[in-house]
């Protein structure tokens, strides 16, 4: 049986974290998963490389710090690695996994997980969760699959997951589509196959890309505000139901769009992908003919991220809008 060496990078977040006598949470000087006595399972031929990369809540975490992160996991390719398991904060875990996964996705095997309990809180799920990383981080068919977000038993795709609740340990889910897989006591179970994903890996992360959420009423002044004070390199808008907006707003983007901003909309709706359907006075298929992109699939919070990678990434409005689609 061959040796499979894994990575730990420990970011923070709430599995890195006590609670007081009170009950309020913070992070710790040392990380209690580092701390003698916790006794994980791990299968045999397993050869684990803890680093403290930061000791951060996830609310902290930048872009600049996920682009340090992609670059040490480069760094441990050429180290030998077989896979990286990665704790992180829960609140901004995804997006995280999502700017990795579409960077370096196909590197390696890259596992993130974190906690929804803190380490000395009743039924904590931090340790638990860990253990199930590792074991997906050691399985040869988490090969290929892209960047994976392992948390109660579940096995996601950092492409589509989310959380979803604000103290549930069942709080990741993947919308409209369900987990990648599982992991039962015995098993690594993958059970669906995501089609092939387009990943640049980005030399710089520079750029301002707001997220606005579309709402009964909505006028275009806010758009016009953004516009004229300050510097915005694109826009995320996250529109009504199947990709629609409030006509009041329509002069606004198309002023936006005529000084070659690029402006990307999701849907609010929690299930389900946005296209244009509606042909009414702000419905999606007078978004699509004004020149609005139509992101499906993904939430604002990763469409974000996409629309920062291919600004980084220097492509063409053509490559830019294919790549956004998809
Ligand atoms: N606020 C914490 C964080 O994201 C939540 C957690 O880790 O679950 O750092």
């Amino acid at each position: 049986m061959t040796l499979t060496r894994i990575l730990i990078l420990h970011t923070g977040g709430t599995i890195s974290m006590s609670a007081d006598e009170n009950g309020a949470v913070r992070p710790d000087a040392k990380n209690p998963l580092l701390l003698e006595g916790q006794k994980i399972l791990l299968p045999e031929n397993i050869e684990l490389v803890v680093e403290d990369f930061s000791n951060l809540p996830s609310p902290h975490i930048t872009l600049e710090i996920m682009f340090e992160l992609k670059e040490r996991i480069k760094q441990a390719v050429n180290e030998n690695f077989d896979s990286v398991v990665i704790t992180h904060g829960t609140d901004t875990l995804e997006e995280t996994a999502f700017f990795l996964d579409t960077t370096i996705g196909d590197l390696l095997p890259i596992v993130l997980t974190g906690a929804m309990r803190s380490i000395n809180q009743l039924g904590s799920d931090g340790l638990y969760n860990f253990e199930c990383a590792l074991r997906v981080a050691a399985c040869p068919d988490a090969i290929g699959q892209g960047v994976l977000v392992v948390m109660n038993d579940e096995i996601h795709s950092a492409r589509y997951v989310t959380k979803t609740h604000t103290t549930n340990v069942a709080t990741f889910r993947t919308p409209t589509l369900g987990p990648l897989g599982l992991v039962t006591k015995s098993k690594i179970l993958f059970m669906q196959e995501l089609p092939e994903a387009k990943r640049y890996d980005i030399t710089h992360t520079q750029g301002m890309i707001p997220i606005i959420k579309a709402y009964a009423g909505m006028q275009g002044k806010f758009f016009e505000m953004l516009a004229d004070t300050l510097k915005v390199e694109g826009l995320v808008i996250e529109a009504l139901g199947a990709g629609n907006l409030p006509p009041q707003t329509l002069p606004a983007i198309q002023h936006l769009l005529e000084n070659q901003m690029p402006i990307v909309l999701v849907s609010r709706c929690f299930n389900g992908i946005a296209e244009p359907v509606y042909d009414y006075h702000g419905g999606g298929v007078e978004l699509a003919e004004m020149g609005v992109i139509f992101c499906r699939g993904i939430n604002s919070q990763k469409a974000r991220i996409k629309l920062l990678i291919a600004l980084n990434a220097e492509l063409s409005p053509a490559e830019l809008r294919t790549f956004m689609e998809a």
